[in-house]
């Protein structure tokens, strides 16, 4: 093998032979768990210079894994002093420590610490990425590394697909990432069989001919031997402290960072994208969970773009109804003005009321109605249509015309005349092959009328009904014979100057207070009722989408909590990361970017399911209105989801304390 190819080609950690490369003095450490205060490191003093290679021996307990996590710098000492090339590093902060971890360590554990998910190369892609390498050269450069070290085949093997050795030999590719200049070695032969040892040793061995800086710990004498320099220590003590004088002194050829390039800024636009495709690995990694948190970001926000579409859609319906009745027209009910309509029926009105109104100034025609549904027969053909009990003028005030015949008089309807007058959708319904209609009598709910005038087709009214499908006879008859009232539903007036039209309600006002004595009914004009109307339907759409909004809250708590188990199982990876070289900042925008994705793919997910439920709905006949408007927010929602419930999770895993990161299991 051959590490030490032209890419590990190097700037010197240590110029001179003889200088300390790693300084400590009188450090000790002391770990406090509530009351209880145990010193681990009783004032180590240590001088390791360029090129050496280091074995740290001693007994479990003895603090040998607490001195290697200070000199890593993934642990503060309690007290004392470390000049790492000649630099205090004891009181840095923590990006600086982490800027520094990636350009001079690399690490090796015991138990390899791999990426589960990640390939062979891409694990040891990892410190590369957290130093801004460009990512061609860093591939290029994993694979040269994995090549020397005889895994050229297995770039693209899973951890869990390769024998102990060879991931031990990853994470010695991993450890010369970014130059590895002092290679940090927490007994990496420990869960190897002898011949793997042995072959691990052996690599040590070469990258310190090469000129890496070796420490190594190990409690093992035969392992120990190969090191060129034994430090022992013993309950916090240093208790020795040899030369090997067996093994050749170091030749001290120099090896420096190859990652000069600086890290920049953790937002940038390269670290996103990785921290993206990272998040894409581990949420395939964990499929299930994945599909389960996104169902609930997609459930919230498809029921956000549907109920937000059916809402808008039965409000433009009703609009759309009222509407084609015109701003001429005002509508008088029955009813005292404090009651709302639907409260039920009042029955108030007569039809002599309607008459009465007609005498007005400025009423062009005043029309009372008594709308209902009916059974029309004819022959052997039945016939389900709408009736509309109405006065003799209500041709005139609607602009309707006449195919055939002629509508009834206020003779008719006075002498409650049993005539009817039918739709063109009736007609063809009920009696498609009578010649003559006009004479004939028909069976309104089993009551014979005589058909006296068909009338022309008016198409569909904008809502889409059909406004043909109707049968009108006059009030008298029909409210009685009908439905047995004498009283109108509602009287319609049509004022001639629509610029009158406050003073003609209020002489309609006046005139029924006179007849009735008393205010027992109710005049709207279209914009009130219009406006009425659209509150209506708004507070109905404000209603479905606050449900909507809570459904993507509790996905949104969902995200939030499968990424705080994330965090929890994933510690050691935390670790890891942060071993080879992330900051905090690049450990939160990971984790934060996993929730955004989720909730991202959830977003246009549940969009495109929303707006498929919504065009179900429209085809089974329900109005729909699709809008833009609900769709982008529903999709900034969800994307907020994400920012907001991804953080506190995120806050986690970056506040995790690297050593305790490492240690979990
Ligand atoms: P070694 O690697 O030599 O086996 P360690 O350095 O891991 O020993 O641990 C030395 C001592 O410090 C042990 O007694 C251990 O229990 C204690 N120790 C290590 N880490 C912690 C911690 N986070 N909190 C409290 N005690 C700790
Ligand atoms: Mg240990």
């Amino acid at each position: 093998m051959n590490v030490n190819a032209p890419l590990l080609a190097p700037k010197p950690v240590a110029s001179a032979a003889g200088r300390s490369l790693i300084a400590l003095r009188d450090i000790t450490k002391t770990y406090s768990s509530g009351d209880v205060a145990t010193k681990v490191l009783h004032g180590i003093s240590l001088d390791i210079a360029p090129g050496e290679f280091v074995a740290i021996m001693g007994a479990s307990g003895s603090g040998k894994s607490t001195l290697m996590n200070l000199i890593g710098l993934l642990d503060r000492p309690t007290t004392g002093s470390y000049k790492l090339n000649d630099q205090e590093v004891a009181e840095l902060g923590s990006d600086q420590r982490a800027d520094l971890r990636r350009e001079a360590f690399g690490f090796i554990f015991q138990q390899y610490n791999l990426l589960p998910s990640a390939t062979a190369a891409e694990n040891v892609e990892v410190p590369a990425i957290y130093a801004g390498m460009p990512h061609a050269k860093r591939i290029e450069r994993a694979h040269q590394i994995l090549t020397s070290l005889g895994l050229g085949e297995r770039l693209d093997y899973k951890p869990g697909q390769l024998s102990g050795g060879q991931q031990q030999r990853v994470s010695i590719a991993r450890a010369l990432m970014n130059g590895g200049a002092i290679i940090l070695a927490d007994e990496p032969t420990g869960a190897l069989d002898s011949h793997s040892g042995e072959e691990v040793m052996r690599l040590l061995e070469e990258l310190n001919e090469q000129g890496h800086t070796i420490l190594l710990i190990t409690h093992d004498h035969e392992v120990a031997q190969k090191a060129r320099r034994i430090v022992e220590i013993r309950d916090g003590h240093i208790v020795s402290d040899t030369l090997v004088e067996r093994n050749a002194p170091p030749r001290l050829q120099p090896v420096k960072t190859v990652t000069r390039s600086r890290p920049g800024r953790s937002l940038s636009l390269p670290n996103v994208a990785e921290a993206a495709k990272m998040a894409l690995r581990s949420l395939r990694a964990n499929l299930m969970r994945t599909l389960l948190t996104l169902l609930g970001i997609i459930i919230g926000v498809a029921s956000v773009v549907a109920m937000l579409a059916i809402g808008d859609g039965a409000k433009q319906a009703v609009l759309d109804r009222l509407s084609g009745l015109g701003p001429d027209l005002l509508l008088v009910r029955p009813g005292a003005p404090n009651i709302r309509s639907s409260q039920g029926f009042t029955a108030t009105l007569v039809p002599a009321d309607a008459d009465a109104i007609a005498t007005l100034p400025n009423v062009a025609a005043a029309v009372p109605e008594y709308p209902g549904q009916v059974t029309v027969r004819y022959g052997n053909r039945d016939y389900q249509t709408q009736a509309n009990a109405t006065g003799a003028a209500y041709p005139k005030a609607r602009s309707w015309t006449l195919a055939q015949g002629s509508f009834f008089d206020a003779n008719d309807v006075r002498s409650y005349a049993p005539v009817v007058v039918l739709g063109e959708t009736v007609v063809a319904a009920v009696m498609p092959d009578e010649a003559e209609p006009l004479g004939k009598y028909i069976l309104l709910n089993n009551i014979p009328f005589q058909v006296i005038g068909i009338l022309n087709g008016k198409g569909a009214a904008p809502n889409g009904s059909d406004q043909d499908d109707i049968v009108f006879t006059p009030i008298t008859t029909g409210a009685l014979r009908l439905f047995g009232q004498r009283y109108a539903r509602y009287i319609t007036v049509q004022a001639a100057d629509v610029a009158r039209i406050g003073e003609t309600e209020e002489a309609i006002r006046q005139l029924l207070i006179e007849r009735h004595r008393t205010e027992d009914f109710q005049i709207r004009n279209m914009a009130a009722i219009l406006q009425m109307a659209t509150e209506t339907q708004n507070t109905l759409t404000l209603l479905l989408g606050s449900i909507a909004l809570i459904s993507l809250l509790v996905g949104g708590i969902g995200v939030m909590n499968i990424m705080l188990v994330s965090v929890t199982e994933r510690t050691r990876e935390i670790g890891v990361r942060m071993a080879t070289g992330a900051r905090t900042t690049n450990i939160m925008l990971q984790f934060n970017t996993e929730a955004l994705v989720v909730c991202a793919l959830g977003g246009i997910i549940g969009v495109l399911l929303g707006l498929g439920t919504a065009w179900l709905f429209d085809t089974l006949g329900q109005p729909v209105l699709f809008s833009a408007g609900p769709v982008i927010m529903a999709f900034l929602c969800a994307f907020a989801t994400g920012l907001i419930f991804g953080y506190l999770p995120a806050r986690k895993a970056a506040r995790l304390d690297p050593v305790a990161a490492l240690a979990a299991d």
